[in-house]
């Protein structure tokens, strides 16, 4: 069990009591009163938030924080050594007291008398670095613990790459004693996400976006809804995408809400993996040094497909058809720990078409030189498709075709596209893509009726040039279903089941509509 904890730090006692009522809504598991961010804090200011927290019949822990470790307010050690005193007389579940604190006995030794009388009370004893990791994180646990060998031990630093995780991870493996480590900042959300998976005893979650207590602390609500908190447990599957940035995607929604819908004992976390090639093959390295994580596989997007692409083909096997494409956006590890990769894009362009139009022999332009359009050329071609790539820098659309053994052009004569009757043109581009909603790569004197009009480009849904081929009256595949079918591919290499369809497209379309 891991506690989800909210932190309430409020400047004044009413403020203090208002947020308690309305962070009890979420039902945390404990909420840490942050005694040391009020003004003008008492004893009868101290008695009023316990009683408020009590009320709801939820544990507290009762933390008034050193300023030279994070706290607010610059309240002097007699101060800070009395509230908690107070705090256990007045029945707080937990204390929190600075390791540079416990070690001074005319700190400590009120506090233990104090709890002497009250064993219910647990004591923390903390540790706090806000710009760097404890990179002697082991020998730090190892004197808190011998210092006093009940308490819990609280460990929070900076992440500064999300490699920092994975010394957190080791230690609570290890760990001879309740232990919470919190790794702090955007690259620390995963150690925040899966503590009940590796037995951390709490995670700092706030209280709505906005209100975090320490930098990269995920909403109470996120942590519920979004991350199936109630759902982690020890024997969870775990799962993510690896991006930089990380912030924007969907995966993380589309896959929970499909684990939930099916049960499916599996989270789906982001992994902030800086973009750098270095940073990218020890997250995979201490992944893989780490089979009891319970890492089952990842979809990498940018800037990581060719890193992703060339770590499987060092130490693992590239599935055949992504083997021309030279990126993969999908990590799938067995059981036994053996890394496969595919490319799902390839599946994401040819599904949607084989839906509505003959490939075999079709006249076929793809509009673009880049990552999509390898991906697209690979499965057009090995379906028979007569393809041309057309692209602004003819350097790269030469280097594809001669790859894929097609023609190439320049976009500048894309009016081709009409004179020699051609059945489908997909665009891979950036074109037409928000903001530049009005912008399209072919003009619409170009499209023919027969066409089947393919924009990969899913935001806007509806693009310039899907409005423009549909009213020249040729059919159209918006971006969304690429994206659709790829995910859905991606589910099944990932999961081994089916990823339900309907869910995947209402979240797609109602970020993409919102957005
Ligand atoms: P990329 O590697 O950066 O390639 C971009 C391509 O667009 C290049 O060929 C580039 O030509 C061309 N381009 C950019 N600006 C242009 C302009 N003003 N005029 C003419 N050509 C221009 O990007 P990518 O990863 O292939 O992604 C391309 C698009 O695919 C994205 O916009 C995205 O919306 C879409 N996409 C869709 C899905 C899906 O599932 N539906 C998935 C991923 C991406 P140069 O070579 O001359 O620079």
């Amino acid at each position: 069990m891991a506690y989800l904890t909210v932190p309430v730090c409020q400047t004044t006692e009413d403020k203090f009591i208002d947020e308690i009522k309305s962070v009890a809504v979420f039902g945390p598991n404990l909420l840490e009163l942050r005694t040391d961010c009020i003004h003008n804090l008492t004893y009868d200011t101290l008695e009023n938030l316990i009683k408020t927290a009590k009320s709801f019949s939820i544990p507290i822990i009762v933390t008034c924080r050193d300023s030279k470790e994070g706290g607010m307010h610059n309240h002097t050690a007699l101060v800070r050594q009395e509230i908690l005193c107070e705090a256990v007389r007045l029945g707080a579940d937990y204390i929190d007291c600075e390791f540079i604190n416990y070690q001074d006995p005319k700190f400590s030794q009120p506090l233990l008398n104090a709890m002497s009388l009250k064993p219910n009370c647990r004591l923390i004893i903390s540790a706090h670095n806000f710009d760097a990791p404890f990179y002697q994180l082991k020998e730090l646990y190892d004197n808190i613990h011998s210092a006093n060998k009940t308490a819990i031990v609280k460990l929070a630093y900076k992440a500064i790459t999300i490699n920092d995780c994975f010394a957190a991870f080791d230690l609570l493996k290890e760990r001879k004693s309740d232990v919470i480590i919190a790794c702090m900042g955007q690259h620390g959300v995963l150690s925040r996400i899966i503590a009940p998976k590796v037995g951390n005893f709490i995670t700092f979650a706030s209280s709505a976006s906005g209100m975090e207590s320490a930098p990269g602390q995920v909403s109470i609500e996120n942590m519920r809804s979004l991350y199936r908190w109630n759902s982690i447990s020890e024997k969870t599957n775990l799962y993510g995408v690896i991006a930089d940035p990380v912030g924007h995607s969907a995966s993380p929604a589309v896959y929970n809400a499909c684990f939930d819908a099916s049960n499916f004992d599996g989270v789906y976390v982001p992994l902030l993996v800086n973009g750098d090639k270095q940073t990218f093959d020890a997250f995979m390295d201490n992944i893989l040094s780490r089979p009891w994580l319970g890492f089952r596989g990842f979809s990498v997007t940018i800037p990581h497909k060719t890193n992703a692409f060339e770590y499987v083909c060092r130490n693992g096997k590239i599935d055949q058809k992504a083997k021309p494409i030279g990126a993969i956006n999908t990590i799938a590890i067995s059981q036994n720990g053996e890394l496969s990769g595919s490319n799902t894009d390839y599946a994401g362009a040819i599904t949607p078409l084989q839906a509505i139009c003959n490939i075999t022999g079709a006249k076929t332009a793809i509009l673009g030189a880049g990552g999509v359009s390898r991906a697209v050329a690979a499965a057009l071609t090995d379906n028979g498709a007569k393809v041309t790539i057309f692209n602004r820098t003819i350097e790269k659309a030469k280097e594809l075709a001669g790859i894929f053994n097609c023609q190439f052009d320049s976009i500048a004569n894309i009016s081709r596209l009409k004179n020699d009757c051609f059945d489908i043109v997909i665009n891979c581009t950036s074109l037409g893509m928000s903001p530049n909603i009005d912008k399209s790569p072919l003009p619409e004197s170009c499209i023919l009726p027969n066409m089947t009009v393919f924009d990969t480009v899913y935001n806007p849904i509806e693009t310039k040039l899907l409005k423009d081929a549909a009213k020249e009256g040729a059919k159209t595949i918006n971006g969304i279903e690429m994206f659709l079918e790829q995910a859905i591919e991606q589910y099944r290499i990932l999961t081994e089941s089916d990823a339900d369809r309907k869910i995947i497209k209402e979240i797609l379309t109602k970020r993409l509509t919102n957005s």
